[in-house]
């Protein structure tokens, strides 16, 4: 059996859904497990529709709800559906809450909200797939992946996961061949609905590609495959046809939009080769990962904007030492952040991390009680493996370069606009 991920942007319009039937009919044997994504930028609309409800703004969360709620109902009109009403329930959920005052954490109410955008999306596909020919089943998947209620970054409980896997999700691939299910979405011992991160798609292929000792997983996407840098970021980004499991985790660390970092173990330990393919040409190659050695790769370049560089120096020019980086990693581990490179000096410690506003002034703030603290925003992380002088040149030479640091696979340059 195999496992295919659709991304938003495959089941963004109603012809793209039309494709992935399309799709789908060009693999007429064996079993496949389809997980799929909120359709197009749902995901985002629904983190908006949370964040109006979160601030006390019901009407405005209303209002931004039935936007989505109108957009599902196009789609599904589009694709020839007359009888809409198996929508209601899930529209009904988030009105409900919607029309509460938020007791809870907003991490809670998150999960409980953005969770739609796939029941949405996969209830739709599924129905359409049914009446253009398609056999398939639609599962809730929040009946088989139990997480913990880590709300946002749910944690998988493999145990009951793997259970409700054998009980539900093998004997429904037994009876229908195809089986339609939601990545990115799971539930706790109490039905509460949890997210495993923004992307988790992904890595909710890999874990039933894992549990159900797939052939393959293949996550379709609108490029022809990995690319050793961001097309739009980049002019010269090149198809990279063969990659192995660790290379795509390294570049997934340092920021490449790859593929979802956590998706990678489940298949690296059963040895489930991993294929990334276009939809929109699915008779190309795409690129294949595995296991083994890959040689001669091209450089891979990944930039990460608006970086912050924190210097933190100690006030009396005592040592930083175990005890002032562990103190730094403590701070780190309470905000849940993680620092996208790091520098120790002897009485300075410099780390650069992502923009992310409240964060970056919640860490500042805690770090003064120990350092002074000085911070440079609006910078840019480049990451080249594999790199050549020439490259490094070329990358770098319009831009002040404020810290650098490299092994010979790995090369990492703090970039700042020339003065
Ligand atoms: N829909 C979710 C997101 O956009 C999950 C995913 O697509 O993987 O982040
Ligand atoms: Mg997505």
């Amino acid at each position: 059996m195999n496992v295919f991920k659709f991304g938003g942007a495959s089941v963004s319009t109603p012809d793209r859904v039309r494709n992935v039937g399309s799709i789908l009919q060009r693999y007429p044997d064996g079993q496949l497990l389809v997980v799929i994504s909120a359709m197009g930028k749902t995901t985002n609309a629904l983190e908006q529709v949370v964040e109006a409800f979160f601030r006390g703004d019901k009407d405005e969360a209303l209002r931004l709800f039935e936007g989505i709620k109108n957009d599902h109902l196009s789609m599904a009109t589009a694709l020839g559906q007359d009888d809409l009403t198996y929508l209601n329930d899930f529209f009904t959920e988030v009105e409900w809450l919607l029309h509460d005052k938020p007791v809870r954490d907003y991490d809670y109410y998150y999960d409980q909200v953005v969770c739609v955008g796939e029941l949405l999306s996969t209830a739709i596909v599924s129905r359409y797939l049914q009446e253009a020919g398609t056999e398939n089943q639609w599962i809730d998947v929040r009946d088989i992946l139990r997480t913990d209620n880590n709300f946002r970054d749910a944690q998988i409980d493999w145990n009951y996961t793997a259970q409700k896997t054998s009980e539900i999700l093998k004997p429904a691939l037994e009876q229908h061949r195809v089986v339609i299910t939601q990545g990115f979405i799971g539930a706790t011992d109490d039905n509460e609905s949890t997210t495993l991160g923004r992307e988790g798609s992904d890595y909710s292929a890999a874990i039933f590609a894992n549990l159900l000792g797939a052939e393959a997983q293949t996550i379709w996407k609108d490029v022809q495959g990995v690319m050793n840098a961001d097309p739009k970021q980049y002019e010269g980004a090149e198809w990279i046809r063969e990659l192995n499991y660790r290379e795509v985790i390294e570049m997934a660390y340092y920021g490449a939009q790859v593929i979802h970092p956590k998706t990678i173990k489940p298949l690296q330990n059963k040895g489930i080769p991993l294929l990334v393919k276009s939809f929109i040409d699915p008779g190309t190659e795409g690129t294949t990962i595995h296991n083994s050695e890959v040689k001669s790769l091209p450089p891979i370049i990944v930039y990460k904007r608006q970086q912050v560089l924190m210097e933190l120096a100690t006030r009396d020019f005592s040592f930083v030492g175990e005890g002032g980086t562990a103190e730094v990693y403590r701070i780190f581990e309470e905000l849940k952040f993680r620092p996208n490179l790091t520098q120790n000096g002897a009485v300075s410690f410099l780390c650069v991390i992502d923009e992310h506003p409240e964060k970056v002034e919640a860490f500042a703030h805690r770090a003064t009680e120990h350092f002074d603290v000085r911070v440079t925003r609006g910078l840019t992380l480049l990451t080249i493996r594999h790199y050549n002088e020439e490259l490094v040149t070329k990358l770098c030479g319009d831009s002040s370069v404020i810290l650098k640091q490299q092994t010979p696979d790995t090369l990492q340059a703090l970039l700042a606009p020339k003065q």
